[in-house]
């Protein structure tokens, strides 16, 4: 014998939450009102004796609940006055009206705010029809079956008026297929309407179960309260597509004392059945057949449905099936009681995508449990948490792989910065912000810049980050490439950086070379100032390179001709000239023609008359106008007059002191 459980059976996500929450609110100790529910929670007797043993009162109406009271109200709503009326006695209220419930109470009130007329098409006798209509000022007209609809289509479209398209709802829990006869309907009369698909498709999919299930067993067992309209549906459903079928509140009316005769036996449970009563069937089911059969090929299906009623625990990751996409949140199915519940706010959502743009009905879904049982019936679940779990391996191996990954830098907190990875966040601590001293953060935020993963603790999501390693390290790149193109000898650009008394520093494209003040220029200098500014952009010579010490030496003067080398095709003897006195000596002045290149004047040729003291006469500065007087390219030495640089009229006649090239000699010695 075969034994097969539909795959769609038990307690639907509202019931499960409602009852959740009932019995949540049940347990707390200290009430000072009373604990009332306004009608049986759920149409199933034992969770209501339950529940009334646990101190649950059951009244009829909330006229009999007293300000200070606490009221449940059902999964399937109230309407809107019963809210209001809670809320001017004083009376607290525990609300399980289910999400999709609600969100007919809301279509409905807003077409009547709009004035538009609603129809829902429903079992009018049925509480949650009832609480619908009161959310529209029960002005909407319900139709049960097709003669209603015969009769309101035939009535409209009589009706010559210009009347609002009528917005139309159904109950939750009516047969897809009645929906579906009464549009036809008004589709046949040429009605215009706004149909809103508010079946749910727990009550769907049930059903759908039960009838494919029927077709293939030779038995049906119907599990559920002889009161809940969704367990007659699903007998009814079982009777038209299996020739047994048998409607059981619980084990006690199991009677299988004819078992051996059939060969597959199919069994579903309506949505207000607990499982306590599924599973005590399918123990007395167990202990039947056991009694009529050698071997009990049950105990791989009490396997089965043993799991299904394991619950995931938060952390654990699950496989499922997308139930039902909604504005606000996705229905899973787990395999297991209890559906998953996937927030909007749990799923990464790029900018203006909904739900329904990424997640269908059927797909399949992994996601991450965070709570399995918070009151709030399903098991609550994170797609978000799923991938943060996958950013945080990522980041473990990128910080194994030494990788370099890109944040953003979202907000500035004490001692660091908060930066955000994909779905994750991570610290960069101050002093790993940068590659300098930084003391205000708020200049990054909103950069993204790359960071080096420097710790990572999966255990209580935290990373820490560092932007300091990443530019340490681009820098020594830049570096070493810098290094490796350079060869003594190169003219290369750069940037003069700063001076110091016995040079300048210059950056020749990431690294600093020494302008020692004797390689700037030909001439002589006291400070590199003379002929530098800071940020000026020169050409320097590679005189020599010590990778080792990080040291190189740059020549400037080596840029431009070595002054004696230009002599001979620049100066001539007899020419006068400007030239400026940059030294004074006893026996004359040293007179620069140009950087690197000067004269000697010796004190006889300085002026027509007898000079005393060489300083008495020129300034160290001073310009003055000399002839040259001789030029010996080998020995380097050029003689000047001053007093022959004079025009002859202004000459005066006094002889100098001693022969000029004396001087020289004299003064090269000193040289
Ligand atoms: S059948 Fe659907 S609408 Fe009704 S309580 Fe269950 S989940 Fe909510």
């Amino acid at each position: 014998m075969e034994i097969i459980r539909a795959k769609h059976s038990g307690f639907c996500f509202g019931v499960d939450r409602a009852i959740n929450l009932a019995f949540t609110e049940a347990e707390k100790k200290g009430r000072k009102g009373r604990l009332l529910c306004c009608g049986h929670l759920i149409h199933n007797r034992a969770v209501v004796e339950k529940l009334e043993s646990m101190g649950v009162t059951v009244i009829d109406s909330l006229e009999e609940a007293a300000a200070g009271d606490t009221v449940i109200v059902r999964s399937h709503g109230e309407p809107q006055e019963f809210y209001k009326e809670a809320e001017s006695r004083n009376i607290q209220l525990i609300d399980t009206t289910c999400v999709f419930v609600k969100k007919i109470h809301d279509i409905v009130r807003e077409a009547h705010e709009n004035g538009r007329p609603v129809i829902v098409i429903g079992d009018r006798s049925h509480q949650e029809v009832k609480a619908t209509t009161g959310w529209c000022g029960y002005e909407a007209t319900v139709i049960g079956n097709t003669e209603e609809a015969e009769k309101y289509a035939a009535l409209a479209a009589s009706n010559d008026s210009d009347q609002n398209t009528p917005v139309i709802v159904c109950q939750t829990t009516i047969r897809h297929e009645l929906m579906q006869e009464i549009i036809g309907v008004f589709d046949r009369y040429g009605l215009n309407y706004d149909l809103r698909r508010t079946i749910c498709n727990a009550t769907r999919d049930r059903q759908e179960s039960c009838r494919e299930l029927a077709k293939q067993v030779d038995l049906m067992i119907v599990i559920g309260d002889k009161h809940s309209s969704n367990s007659r549906k699903l007998f009814e459903i079982a009777g038209n597509n299996c020739e047994n079928s048998i409607f059981i509140e619980n084990a006690e009316d199991f009677l299988l004392k004819d078992g051996e005769k059939y060969t597959k036996i199919g069994f579903i449970a309506g949505a207000s059945t607990p499982e306590w009563i599924i599973k005590e069937v399918i123990s007395r089911m167990s202990d039947n057949v056991t009694k009529n059969m050698e071997q009990n090929p049950m105990m791989d299906f009490m396997d089965d449905i043993e799991k299904s009623l394991r619950l995931p625990k938060p952390g654990d990751v699950i496989d499922g099936k997308v139930d039902q996409v909604m504005d606000d949140a996705v229905i899973v199915n787990m395999g297991c009681k209890k559906d998953g519940i996937l927030r909007a706010d749990e799923v990464v959502l790029e900018e203006g995508q909904k739900l329904s743009d990424i997640f269908k009905e059927g797909d399949d879904i992994q996601a991450k449990v965070i709570k399995s049982d918070e009151g709030e019936g399903g098991i609550l679940l994170s797609k978000k948490r799923l991938v943060a779990v996958e950013n945080y391996t990522e980041l473990e191996e990128a910080m194994e792989n030494k990788e370099v990954i890109n944040v953003k830098l979202v907000r500035a907190v004490n001692g660091g910065v908060i930066a955000a990875y994909k779905e994750i966040t991570g610290f960069i601590p101050m002093s790993q912000l940068s590659d300098r001293y930084i003391e205000n953060a708020d200049e990054f935020l909103g950069q993204n810049v790359d960071v080096r993963v420097i710790r990572v603790d999966t255990k209580r999501n935290r990373a820490v980050f560092s932007r300091k390693a990443v530019l340490v390290e681009e820098k020594r790149k830049a570096v070493a490439e810098v290094w490796s193109n350079l060869n003594v000898g190169d003219i290369v650009e750069g940037k003069v950086m700063r001076f110091t008394d016995y040079g300048a520093f210059v950056d020749i494209g990431g690294v600093d070379g020494l302008l020692h003040i004797s390689e700037i220029s030909w001439g002589k200098l006291r400070h590199p100032e003379e002929v530098l500014k800071i940020g000026d952009i020169i050409n320097v010579k590679i005189l020599s390179l010590n990778e080792e010490k990080g040291k190189i030496s740059l020549g400037l003067k080596q840029t431009q001709p070595e002054p004696w080398s230009l002599v001979g095709d620049k100066y001539q003897v007899g020419d006068v000239l400007d030239g400026k006195v940059v030294q004074t000596k006893e026996y004359g002045a040293f007179v620069e023609l140009e950087a690197g290149l000067d004269g000697l004047v010796h004190i006889s040729e300085i002026a027509n008359k007898r000079v005393e003291n060489v300083s008495d006469e020129l300034k160290v500065g001073e310009t003055v106008k000399v002839k040259i007087m001789e030029i010996d390219p080998e020995k380097r030495r050029i003689s000047l007059s001053i007093k022959a640089a004079i025009p002859a009229e202004d000459a005066a006649e006094e002889p100098a002191e001693e022969p000029a090239e004396d001087a020289a000699e004299e003064a090269k010695d000193e040289e």
